[in-house]
């Protein structure tokens, strides 16, 4: 059963929630791009100008996109580069960028560890592979978690898997490491790699640094900037980007996020309140979001 989530263009509340805000924070697999990666497309990967228009739209407003994703910093640099934006949010919530040039504010986010605590020079990824995460989730679940190569490179915090688990399972053999980790499911992959499960569709995961998730990113980047939750909205299309509801004034879901099992589960578990969804899927979606923003700024 499908949770009673209004559309966007069907509720005067998510109206009100647009037009006051002034930044939209962006998942980027499954909700700003099409299948197969493009912006230059429609949901299905057929070429397609709208996306990109609605980005020159909002750009043109002068309103701020910021990335939030589980990619690392230098995909996300050149990316947040190439459309026109100036800040980002890598690692799923983990690193948080303000400007792409050399003189670029970085702030590593190390959740609930304590600062000073560990070894100058070593980076928060470098703790969690010493931790031994990886090799206790293999042995506790053989065939059904492996990195998830290439992208498990040049990262600075968390570490990237693909797998086909029960997170509350793997959280609780993970909560026998120090120190304090958290698994984060971020959503499905197309892809089982060389993953010998079958019984579900292997999903992204991020193991990271207790506490360390994307609403804390943003709820830090919003006082970075002097604003407050209800001068940004979010919008996404995983379990893991639910959780952004409660640091902004409405999260927009892409359509193609009600496919997910795990969505569903997790709007059941915390309930729809200040989550939308869009009537198209991913880039489509996205795109519509957009155009309903700039609608609701200019009434
Ligand atoms: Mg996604």
């Amino acid at each position: 059963m499908s949770p009673n989530v209004p559309y966007l263009d069907d509720s005067p509340l998510v109206r009100e929630a647009l037009g006051r805000a002034s930044v939209l924070y962006t998942d980027l697999d499954g909700t700003l791009v099409a299948k197969g990666g493009s912006v230059l497309a429609d949901a299905e990967g057929t070429p397609s100008t709208a996306t990109a228009e609605a980005i020159v739209g909002v750009n043109r407003a002068g309103l701020d996109i910021v990335p939030v994703s589980g990619r690392n910093r230098l995909q996300l640099r050149e990316l947040t580069q190439l459309l026109g934006w100036h800040s980002y949010i890598a690692e799923a919530g983990a690193i948080i960028v303000h400007g792409t040039g050399l003189d670029a504010e970085v702030i590593l986010d190390i959740g609930q560890w304590q600062e000073g605590t560990f070894p100058e020079g070593e980076t928060p990824f470098e703790i969690i592979v010493r931790s031994g995460a990886y090799d206790t989730l293999t042995a506790a679940f053989p065939g059904r978690i492996e990195h998830f190569a290439p992208w498990q490179l040049d990262r600075e915090v968390t570490l990237l898997l693909r797998g086909c688990l029960d997170t509350a399972e793997a959280q609780s053999v993970l909560d026998q490491i120090q120190p304090p980790i958290d698994i984060v499911d971020n959503g499905r992959l197309r892809s089982y790699g060389t993953l010998t499960c079958r019984d579900m569709a292997p999903h992204a995961y991020h193991v990271v640094p207790r506490g360390v998730c994307k609403a804390r990113a943003i709820a830090r980047d919003l006082a970075a900037r002097g604003l407050t939750q209800a001068d940004a909205i979010a919008i996404g299309d995983s379990a893991t980007d639910i959780e952004m509801a409660s640091a902004v004034g409405a999260l927009v879901l892409v359509d193609n996020a009600f496919d997910s099992p795990g969505v569903l589960a997790e709007l059941e578990r915390r309930g729809p309140e200040r989550v939308f969804r869009t009537r198209t899927r991913r880039s489509e979606g996205w795109a519509e979001t957009a155009r309903a923003w700039l609608d609701a700024r200019d009434a």
